[in-house]
């Protein structure tokens, strides 16, 4: 694997994803490909490209991208830009994003060398105060396990709290050893039900749960906190979160965050050419939040709903 890492993002100052303030990095790739995904650009490991039409000048008489695709994947139909997206998934120039000055296309990934993240890490460091520090969010963090570890073991040596967000979904022998360098984690559990969780994440849950399990019994010093983001006539039925909690009851875990469905994806599905199956979808009510946390206090699980984490 690369030396290098591909992220989709960094962001500073963070109160929600760990203790503390906090410097998150996401990195690209995901095993999953869960039908309400809030970042549908961390998918594929690659860069790739975006396509914001709102901000696109072609009704004004701009152009310019179209000479500049070696591809000839840009077309005007109806005074409107459209992509052939099936050229641009295979592109690797992006001559397009140079030519457009309004951020109507723009190139999605940046590959950087660990020192590169050590170094914004030395930059935000003075923000963290005494319990923040990183957390490595995704896509799926653990694509990129050899990275991963790397910066991990800096982080260790700098004597640097870390966090991780992670679908769990990776080979045992990875995913324990890169969790000896990993202080606190969200661990998604999106069904109980293997055959559910693989028909809208496109993967079983065996492996997740084994992981899950598997980390409990090796002592891991760390902080777990199970997460599960609410998806309506999906994972918030009754047996649904009866079987969370037998299994949380059954490994001693005492911490369940809970986020509300949101559509604040949407408009990245759109911009990278894919049809997003939830644009008509409610937002999860708090009502229903509530109905559910309540069924996790009434068994001594605490339960967080979206960002009342106790950080
Ligand atoms: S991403 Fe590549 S193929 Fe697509 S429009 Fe831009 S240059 Fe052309
Ligand atoms: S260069 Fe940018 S603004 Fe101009 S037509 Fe292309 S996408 Fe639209």
């Amino acid at each position: 694997m690369s030396a290098k890492g591909l992220l989709f993002d960094i962001q500073s100052y963070s109160v929600h994803d760990g203790p503390g303030c906090r410097t998150l990095f996401f990195l690209s790739g995901c095993p999953l490909h869960c039908e309400w995904c809030a970042n549908p650009e961390s998918w594929r490991l690659c860069e790739k490209v975006m396509f914001a039409s709102s901000k696109c000048k072609v009704s004004k008489g701009c152009s310019r991208c179209i000479d500049k695709c070696p591809h000839d994947s840009i077309t005007i139909k109806e005074n409107k830009l459209v992509l052939n997206w099936d050229l641009c998934r295979k592109c690797t120039t992006f001559s397009c994003t140079k030519a457009c000055f309004y951020e109507a296309l723009k190139l999605c990934g940046k590959y950087y060398e660990v020192d590169e993240l050590l170094k914004i890490m030395d930059r935000d460091r003075q923000y963290w105060g005494e319990n923040g520090g990183v957390t490595f969010s995704g896509g799926e963090p653990f694509v990129q396990h050899d990275f991963l570890l790397k910066i991990l073991k800096k982080c260790r040596d700098r004597y640097i709290h870390t966090a991780i967000e992670t679908t769990g979904y990776v080979d045992n022998s990875i995913f324990l050893n890169v969790m000896n360098y990993v202080d606190f984690a969200f661990i998604d559990v999106k069904h109980m039900d293997k055959n559910k969780h693989k028909e809208k994440t496109g993967v079983y849950n065996d492996r997740i749960l084994e992981n899950i399990r598997s980390l409990k019994e090796s002592k891991w010093p760390g902080r777990l906190v199970l997460r599960m983001p609410v998806i309506k006539d999906f994972n918030d039925t009754q047996d649904n979160i009866n079987h969370m909690v037998s299994f949380m009851k059954e490994l001693d875990l005492f911490e369940i965050n809970i986020l509300p469905f949101h559509r604040m994806g949407d408009s990245k599905w759109t911009q990278l050419g894919y049809e997003y199956k939830y644009k008509n979808e409610e937002p999860t009510s708090h009502d229903k939040l509530e109905k559910i946390q309540t069924i996790f206090l009434d068994n001594d699980i605490a339960c967080y709903i979206g960002h009342e984490t106790p950080f």
